[in-house]
C-alpha cells in the first residue's frame, strides 16, 4: 500500500509526528505511531470514506489508475519475457526444451511474487 495517495487529502502535523490533518475539515487524525514504517492510513481511507464522500472517490480512481500503471508495467515486463523465450527454445523441440521453459517460467513466478 502505497503512503502517497493521501496526499492532497491530508497535511503532515509538524507538532506531531503521530498526527495527520484532514485539509477538509482540519481535524487530526492518528497515524498510530510517530515511525513511519508503523503508520497506517486505515483510519484516513475510512475518515474519507465516511465524511468525504467526493474526495473518497476521488482517492478510489487515483488508487486504481496507480494499481493500473502498475499492472501494465508488469504486462510490458511479461511480455519481452515471453517472446525471449520463444526465440530462445524455437530451434528446439525436444523434451528437454520444454523441460527449460517450465523451469524458466517458474522462475519468473517466483520472481513476481
Ligand atoms: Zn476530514
Amino acid at each position: 500500500m502505497s503512503k502517497k495517495l493521501h496526499l492532497g487529502f491530508f497535511e503532515k502535523s509538524t507538532s506531531d509526528l503521530s498526527k495527520i490533518k484532514c485539509n477538509k475539515c482540519h481535524k487530526l487524525y492518528s497515524l498510530g505511531s510517530s515511525e513511519p514504517e508503523r503508520q497506517t492510513i486505515h483510519g484516513l481511507k475510512l475518515h474519507l470514506s465516511k465524511f468525504h464522500g467526493e474526495e473518497n472517490r476521488q482517492y478510489l480512481k487515483r488508487q486504481e489508475k496507480e494499481e493500473e500503471k502498475e499492472e501494465q508495467k508488469l504486462e510490458a515486463k511479461l511480455k519481452r519475457r515471453k517472446s525471449e523465450i520463444s526465440i530462445a527454445t524455437g530451434s528446439t523441440n525436444s523434451s528437454s526444451g520444454g523441460q527449460l521453459v517450465q523451469t524458466i517460467i517458474f522462475k519468473m513466478e517466483q520472481a513476481r511474487a
